[in-house]
């Protein structure tokens, strides 16, 4: 609707808001790495289970499922203070076995030197990174865009990990453009300055580029609060409509991306 009094041809545009710029196709496709693209559960429970096992510790748990669920605990609150750089990433993962074994009564008496617990992780590391492995929809989802996107990533990580990682499970070259994370960037998702750092990486404007990824809060409100595309990744059905209200377009495999990368573009500037 228009008010005031009518325009004067022959005057330059007067204040008020611009009209809505087109924000154009989306030329660009961010994702998270962990559980988006990255089979994480997977190889965490064969790592921890076979590294138990090379330990004689898989006695000490009523089940092998007990034992991944304390390691899931204990991972979660050392990686959050990972994140809000209370730990490096090195630190994070020495802290983890501490207090797994300590709950466990193995901690040494007389201590566990830095030495002997990044020892103690590198056991479990190397039983996990030979299970790493990209979910199998992911490569043939990359394959398809590549030729009409730019790719790349936005992960609370540390570069060197996360593109040693991708490169073992052969999803580097479609991503090695933008890979951006959180050690490196200096904030984690979902502060938007990381998001911005992406699309950044990719050359393109926020509104151009969708950002896909599995943790709700993390991933899809923090890319649709910086002013990206936001889309979730829910591949567990754990939605309980709340993406809805939010305006967060879900999916349940990635296989499902084209089609939302099809009936987005009117979900974008601003609205
Ligand atoms: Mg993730």
């Amino acid at each position: 609707m228009t008010t005031g009094p009518a325009p004067d041809p022959t005057s330059s545009p007067g204040p008020g808001p611009p009209p809505s710029p087109d924000p154009g196709p989306i030329r660009g496709i961010l994702f998270d790495v962990d559980r988006t693209l990255f089979d994480y559960d997977t190889s965490e429970e064969h790592g921890l289970l076979a590294h138990l096992d090379d330990e004689g510790l898989i006695g000490h748990f009523p089940t092998p499922a007990a034992a991944l669920r304390l390691w899931r605990e204990i991972l979660d609150e050392a990686y959050a203070a990972y994140l809000a750089g209370a730990l490096t990433f090195a630190e994070q993962q020495r802290v983890r076995t501490r207090r797994f074994l300590a709950r466990i009564d193995r901690f040494p008496a007389d201590g566990m030197s830095d030495a002997d617990a990044t020892a103690w992780f590198a056991g479990y590391a190397a039983h996990r990174d030979a299970r790493w492995a990209a979910f199998p929809d992911a490569e043939p989802l990359l394959r398809a865009l590549a030729p009409a996107y730019r790719l790349g990533v936005v992960s609370n990580s540390a570069v060197a990990h996360q593109r040693r990682k991708l490169g073992i499970i052969g999803l580097l070259p479609y991503l090695d453009t933008a890979l951006i994370c959180s050690e490196d960037h200096g904030a984690p998702k979902p502060d938007p300055t990381i998001f911005l750092a992406g699309c950044a990486a990719l050359g393109l404007p926020p509104y151009q580029v969708l950002f896909l990824g599995d943790n709700y809060a993390a991933d899809a409100i923090g890319a649709r609060d910086a002013g990206l595309i936001p889309c979730w990744l829910d591949r567990n059905a754990t939605d309980d409509g709340t993406a809805a209200r939010d305006g967060i377009p879900v999916i349940r495999t990635l296989a499902e991306l084209p089609g939302v990368l099809s009936r987005t573009r009117h979900h974008t500037n601003g609205s």
